[in-house]
């Protein structure tokens, strides 16, 4: 696996590739890999003839100075895992390479950014990823982008800027990896310490309090909502918000029909955590 860590690079790689009839899929990532970036690896490796992965801790999305000086950062572990998962190639920019001196565009998807994760932690979260991904994008050239369903909302922000601005790239989402007792994987989950790794465990507790009892045939979305805001509380966890969405519009539901996705985010002592199923309901 070469690592390459300048868009020049990376655009001769993309060229030469394409100048063979390669197919490029593509993993965005901020590193700390686990097992659901692996994944995601893995699944552009059975479907594309290249994988590149990018690795950088994008500043522009982070709206806490500490969550960015606090997120975890290891290159040389993450260069090893990503070349036994079959990547071609890491793409690592430093900052100054993605952002240069005046860099003034950002890319802004009206109605996707300023709900759920956006109303917490505003919609210049959004237009980082949003801007970060295009940009990335237009470096890495892939036929396939892989993007994890664990952040259900960044899928709906990337689908939405993919199809108006005509980008040719195919997405493919990938199903949420979970450890065995069905915390969602995530980076931060390592700063989980003591009794929180137990307490994180009420997000997915009260998914599947919801799911339950819509499985059960409730369809009041206010119900279901409560029903797993509930199971989280006995967990000792508040919910930062428990929604009942539209998966493709983030609209808010009153009635559990459609393609639905339940989405929740918490604070779990130092770390904020989200997760979130999808349920199929006719
Ligand atoms: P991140 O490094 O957190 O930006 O994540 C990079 C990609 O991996 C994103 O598309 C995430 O949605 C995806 N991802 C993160 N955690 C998981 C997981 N537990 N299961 C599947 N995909 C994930």
């Amino acid at each position: 696996m070469r690592i390459l860590r300048t868009i020049a690079e990376m655009h001769a790689q993309s060229d030469a590739w394409r100048r063979e009839g390669k197919t490029i899929g593509f993993v965005p990532t901020m590193g700390a890999f686990h097992d659901g970036h692996i994944s995601l690896m893995r699944q552009a490796g059975e479907r594309c003839d290249v994988v590149v992965t990018s690795l950088f801790v994008n500043p522009t999305q982070f709206n806490e100075a500490s969550d960015l000086a606090a997120y975890p950062r290891d290159e040389a572990t993450d260069s090893k895992m990503a070349a036994d998962a079959g990547v071609d190639v890491m793409f690592a920019p430093t900052a100054g390479e993605m952002y240069p001196q005046g860099f003034a565009t950002t890319i802004a998807v009206g109605g996707l950014e300023d709900v759920l994760e956006g109303a917490v932690r505003g919609p210049q979260h959004f237009r980082g990823v949003a801007t970060v991904v295009n940009k990335l994008f237009n470096i890495v050239a892939p036929h396939e982008a892989f993007f994890g369903q664990k952040d259900a909302q960044q899928v709906a922000v990337i689908k939405r800027m993919v199809a108006d601005l005509a980008m040719p790239v195919d997405m493919v989402v990938c199903d949420i990896v979970r450890e065995t007792d069905g915390l969602a994987m995530s980076s931060r989950n390592v700063r989980l310490k003591g009794d929180d790794r137990r307490r994180a465990l009420a997000l997915w507790r009260g998914l599947a309090a919801a799911k339950d009892v819509v499985d059960d045939g409730e369809r009041d979305a206010s119900v279901v909502a409560k029903a797993g805001t509930d199971a989280m509380l006995s967990h000792g966890i508040t919910p930062e918000y428990f929604a009942v969405v539209d998966r493709g519009s983030l609209a808010p539901l009153a009635r559990v029909a459609g393609d639905v996705l339940i989405a929740v985010a918490a604070r779990v002592g130092p770390v904020r955590l989200i997760d979130n199923i999808v349920l199929r309901v006719s």
